[in-house]
């Protein structure tokens, strides 16, 4: 994926000057140093080459989003028709080619070429005149901290495009007579770009089926490179990788990067799948469990944000007030990139679903700041609820909890924070990403225009009930 560098002038100040613009904004765009390339487009001087240059950037399947500058002035009229077309997400990068003023070297010429602070003021009226979704960067372009803003931007521009094709599986219906794993998936097909459908268990099973002992056997020497196990578990575990097997093939057939499943409906399996879905995960799958297509959605977005990151399906299980600590788990299904040693893979039964003890990763969750996050439907809306949260180790071994498992405290302490989560009405299924920052959430939100409810240390319950009503407003009850 690319993103498009489109700087804005006019010819008021003469050929040489533009040359210069061209110039300087070439060398802005090699200085920039971020995950995604940018590629310089143009420099542009009136109307028709903006339309059009939008116009390509929307048709362009590799463009993510496109970058404005204005070096000199650019009379925002001209840009009215092609921002009125864009279907990219937009970043007003608010930066000046050189760093500071020069004493003896600043006369009139230099005022015309170097005038960011004019020229992107003309800009951004329009961009607020048109009410447009953009990210505004301000800063030094070689500032690395203004460059890492830009990145941040880029993530969640990467994370909407993948958003947009996103087809998420869904085998089984979600849990019975549960409320926050249902919604509208039209709306979510609509706001969000997924493909939400369902394929049949006995399907999958008919593909379990078809799996080779011989394709068990490589993924069995993968999961032995990764993780360690005992040999007596073996049948077990290859039973997992034949559900493993058989779910990526569905999935990579339908061109799915997320699944869902649910313990109420394995019919034909013998397991519910534990190691499977962790193992999915960690090669950058969405999961959700109990047939939570958003959680799913959402795990698969952040995970394409963020390829080689921290971030797993979660569950918030049991409080312990006395250390003010929140315990994280599943049955079975959290993403070994989050863990903190190296995941040990075991056999034991579950309390629930009346199935064979299934194989699963045993590991405790990595210490660090994170952000737990749940995308709920508000009714006629999406809400993203995001809660930083601080990952601790876990203080006790818990050697009769076989799964994996992680403790946190949110913000902005522990007991406000389960009252502001309670009162948006965050999910127990989150995703946990230890990646995810506050502008890359605000980003992601505002291109894809969800009603966003972060919960920090700056967030009381007072402060978030109000915020809820203005949502209310905003989008209707
Ligand atoms: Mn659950």
């Amino acid at each position: 994926m690319k993103f498009w560098f489109i700087t804005g002038s006019q010819f008021l100040y003469g050929e040489e000057t533009l040359r210069q613009v061209e110039a300087d904004s070439k060398e802005i765009v090699a200085g920039l140093k971020l995950p995604f390339p940018v590629e310089y487009k143009l420099t542009a001087k009136t109307n028709g080459e903006i339309t059009d240059i939008i116009r390509e950037a929307n048709y362009d399947k590799e463009c993510a989003g496109i970058i404005t500058f204005c070096h000199t002035f650019s009379p925002s009229k001209m840009w009215i028709n092609g921002f009125a077309a864009l279907q990219k997400p937009w970043l007003h990068f608010h930066t000046q080619y050189n760093k500071s003023i020069p004493n003896e070297a600043i006369d009139m010429d230099y005022m015309n070429l170097h005038q960011s602070a004019h020229g992107d003021r003309e800009h951004g009226f329009i961009g607020a005149r048109m009410r447009m979704p953009r990210a505004v960067v301000a800063g030094y372009w070689k500032d690395p901290a203004v460059q890492e803003k830009i990145a941040e931007w880029q993530r969640a521009a990467i994370g909407a495009l993948f958003s947009r094709s996103l087809k998420i599986v869904r085998f089984g219906d979600n849990m019975r007579e549960v409320a926050v794993t249902e919604g509208d998936k039209v709306e979510a097909q609509i706001r969000m770009g997924w493909q939400v459908n369902t394929w049949a268990v006995g399907d999958l099973v008919k593909e379990m089926d078809r799996v080779t002992e011989q394709e068990i056997d490589a993924l069995m020497q993968e999961y032995a490179s990764l993780y360690s196990f005992d040999e007596k578990d073996t049948d077990a575990i290859r039973y997992q990788a034949r559900e493993e097997i058989a779910i990526r093939r569905i999935l990579d057939r339908e061109g799915a990067k997320a699944f869902s499943n649910t313990f109420q409906d394995l019919y034909g399996m013998k397991q519910l799948p534990g190691l499977a879905s962790q193992h999915l995960m960690s090669l950058g799958y969405g999961f959700g469990a109990e047939g939570d297509w958003k959680t799913a959605g959402m795990t698969a977005i952040i995970k394409a944000m963020y390829p080689d990151g921290q971030t797993s399906f979660m569950e918030d299980y049991t409080y312990d007030y006395e250390k003010e600590l929140i315990l994280g788990s599943h049955m079975l299904e959290v993403c070994p990139t989050i863990a903190a040693e190296k995941p040990r893979i075991e056999v034991h039964p579950l309390g629930i679903g009346g199935k064979d003890a299934p194989a699963r990763l045993v590991f405790e969750g990595k210490a660090g700041k994170a952000k737990a996050i749940s995308l709920i439907d508000a009714g006629g809306r999406l809400r993203l609820i995001v809660q930083d949260v601080c990952c601790e180790k876990p203080y006790q071994t818990m050697p009769n909890l076989p799964v994996a498992r992680t403790m946190w405290r949110p913000e902005p302490s522990f007991l406000e924070g389960l009252e502001c989560w309670i009162i948006a009405g965050g999910a127990h299924h989150t995703v946990l990403s230890y990646n995810i920052t506050d502008r890359v959430v605000r980003d992601f939100a505002r291109i894809m225009d969800l009603e966003l409810v972060p919960i920090n240390a700056s967030t009381t319950a007072v402060s978030l009930e109000r915020d809820l009503k203005l949502g209310d407003i905003i989008y209707g009850r």
